[in-house]
């Protein structure tokens, strides 16, 4: 039988969109307590909202580690325990190296790597009380590098090697350490690229095939905590069918 995830406390990063949104309702589903965090609060209220169960919704902005720090005591405070981080909060500016915008660089490595890092650090003393999961939300672009995605991909392959060290300090006192590795999800991710060769490009390729839903990485999500006591999913690699 698999763990039971009724009564649980959650606490996912950049749960206002996406595929954070998508998991947090997922988990409210399955029964949990979630707390969801990202900068845009107001968004987070409607999640609130529309989840099935308790929801603490938390203005979090990952690249601040007092931000992440303070969010998870409220967690514990509300909820007394912390169970599972789903560290989602990420953004993909891409575009060429040659003339970049380095302010662009600095925001992903500060959200992507560093808050993701962050959040590992501030829960992980909680995690390891609760034998808990710890679900890290990278991409494809954190095994294979491709032409103007590089800082992205730098701090996903960052990312990769941070949960690898960090599955092996705290495997044998029983937590449990997902690594999360999705090709193309249809979110607002982006739309927020403001180079526009680089935007118009990923909207080709969102064009031209059937893209992974928000909700099928909620799945894979759920896939892993759900699992038994002894069985540690150590990765998801997740694409669309037609995605080559
Ligand atoms: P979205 O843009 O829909 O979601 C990104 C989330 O991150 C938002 O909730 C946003 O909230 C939050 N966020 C961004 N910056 C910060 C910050 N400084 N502090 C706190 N939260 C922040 O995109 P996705 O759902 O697609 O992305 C979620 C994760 O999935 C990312 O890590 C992304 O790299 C990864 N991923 C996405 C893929 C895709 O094809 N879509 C493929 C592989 C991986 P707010 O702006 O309100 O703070």
């Amino acid at each position: 039988t698999g763990t039971q995830l009724q009564g649980k406390v959650a606490l996912v990063t950049g749960a206002s969109s996406g595929i954070g949104r998508a998991t947090a309702l997922a988990l409210s589903e399955a029964g949990l307590r979630v707390a969801v965090g990202a900068r845009r609060t107001d968004r987070l209220s409607a999640l609130e909202d529309s989840a099935p169960g308790e929801v603490l919704s938390l203005p979090i902005d990952v690249t601040s580690y007092d931000s992440v720090a303070q969010a998870v005591s409220q967690v514990v405070e509300r909820f007394g325990r912390l169970d599972a981080l789903v560290s989602n909060a990420g953004v993909m500016l891409n575009g060429l190296i040659l003339d970049a915008d380095i302010r662009q660089w600095h925001r992903m490595v500060d959200t992507n790597l560093l808050g993701s890092m962050y959040a590992v650090h501030a829960a992980l003393p909680h995690i390891i009380q609760a034998k808990g999961h710890i679900v890290q939300v990278s991409s494809t672009s954190g095994r294979i590098a491709s032409l103007g995605s590089g800082v992205y991909s730098a701090t996903k392959f960052g990312v990769s090697a941070f949960t690898e060290s960090l599955r092996q300090e705290v495997t044998t006192q029983g937590v449990r350490v997902t690594l999360i590795e999705p090709g193309f999800v249809a979110t607002e991710l982006t739309t927020h690229i403001t180079d526009e060769n680089s935007r118009r490009m990923a909207s080709e390729i969102a064009q031209s095939m059937r893209t992974l839903q928000a909700a099928d990485i909620a799945e894979a999500v759920l896939y892993a905590l759900r699992q038994p006591e002894h069985v540690s999913v150590n990765s998801i690699l997740i694409r669309p069918t037609d995605q080559v």
